[in-house]
């Protein structure tokens, strides 16, 4: 134990929790690095730290007190240096934040940076989005000048150094307060942190070295996608300050609802109605699918031929294995769903309600007991979705 902690902090051995703070707070601004000029300042201020460190906490400043080791043998500091430690209810990083201002990276700032992602809307047809399309997509966004190749500089002339910071992309000022000399470094105002100014700048971009521009890229959309899905295209987002390399552009997808299919996952869904002899009978109904709406399919697979049994209810449901959405992931595809509605005739001839009546002697039917459905939790939740 060669260093006394109580020396150090310039505290009595019975100092309170509030006096070894007091005491710390003082003389981390009087040592802070950034703060004194004294050669053995650094030296000094990681003194403080470490006895602080031990000294705020009770376990640690008891077992120094019964001479033990608390910090361990290597000094007891992380690799982060200075900085890295809390102390309850006292975080040193935001007191120094607080006193001196948030250090800015030290040196100058590249002028050539990355650019930002970019996110635009595309509109799908629902064919679309579920067979997949190459579609031309207009972008706005900034790309490398072409005038100048990025470099902001007019044909013939360069960047220089800048003679207010010297190249170094920050001015210190120096005030004098209680603590001290304090030195705050802001970014130079004259070169705006970059370190090195352009005399005469590019007339085309300024001396952004990059201009904004529409263009027109072709996207390609996967089979299967759904309103919200992003298609990421690397490198097609703004390009960066300086001509810097372009981020990210992500196309957001928006399905359009079809006035005929809607989509439950993988699954289509559509209402179709029959007439009730034909829900009697049984009959075959002939259906232009989804795919009718591609032009690179013949018509025969535009349509499918639905069997309907005799004696189908209204609001049965017919499900077309694989004539559904393509799975974005995985492969196949879901099911086409019919559900039926049974039309009841509503204009009847003379001869039509004769043959009715007749129907309905023959059944035993002309005056039936009305029979009460019990209350099936699913019936409004399918009429919901059938007529939505
Ligand atoms: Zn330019
Ligand atoms: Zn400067």
């Amino acid at each position: 134990m060669s260093t006394d902690y109580y020396e150090v902090l310039g505290v009595p051995r019975d100092a309170s929790a509030e006096q070894i703070k007091k005491a710390y707070r003082k003389l981390a601004m009087q040592y802070h690095p950034d703060v004194a000029d004294a050669p053995d300042a650094a030296e000094k201020f990681k003194e403080i730290g470490e006895a602080y460190e031990v000294l705020h906490d009770p376990n640690k400043r008891a077992m120094y007190d019964r001479g033990g080791s608390p910090l361990g043998g290597a000094g007891g500091f992380g690799p982060n240096g200075f900085g890295g430690f809390s102390g309850a209810g006292f975080d040193f990083t935001n007191l120094v934040d607080a006193m001196f201002g948030a250090q800015t990276g030290r040196g100058p700032r590249p002028r050539v940076r990355r650019g930002q992602d970019a996110v635009v809307r595309l509109n799908l047809t629902l064919a679309e989005a579920a067979f997949g399309v190459t579609k031309p997509l207009k972008v706005d966004t900034a790309v490398v000048c072409s005038r100048c190749g990025g470099s902001g500089a007019a044909e013939g002339s360069q960047p220089v150094q800048c003679g207010t910071c010297h190249g170094q992309g920050e001015v210190t000022a120096v005030q004098r307060s209680f603590l001290g000399e304090i030195r705050t470094s802001q970014p130079c105002p004259t070169c705006r942190g970059y370190g090195t100014v352009i005399p005469d700048p590019c007339g085309e971009c300024s001396g952004e070295g990059r201009v904004r521009s529409h263009r027109t890229i072709n996207v390609k959309i996967p089979a299967g996608v759904d309103t919200g899905n992003r298609v990421h295209l690397a490198s097609q987002g703004e390009v960066g300050p300086g001509g810097g390399p372009a981020g990210d552009l992500y196309v957001e997808l928006k399905v359009a609802p079809h006035e005929v299919f809607s989509r439950n996952g993988d699954d289509l869904e559509m209402v179709v109605h029959i007439p009730m002899t034909a829900a009697a009978l049984g009959t075959v109904v002939n259906l232009a699918t989804l795919e009718a709406e591609r032009d690179d399919l013949d018509t025969e697979q535009g349509s499918v031929e639905v069997q309907i049994p005799a004696g189908t209810q209204s609001r049965a449901r017919i499900a077309i294995a694989g004539r559904g959405v393509p799975r974005l992931r995985g492969g196949g595809r879901g099911d086409l769903g019919i559900t039926l509605v049974v039309d009841t005739p509503t204009k009847l001839d003379a001869k039509q309600r004769e043959l009715l009546t007749q129907l309905a002697e023959v059944r035993d039917e002309t005056r039936p007991e009305a029979s009460v459905a019990k209350q099936g939790k699913g019936m409004f939740g399918w009429l919901k979705e059938a007529f939505s």
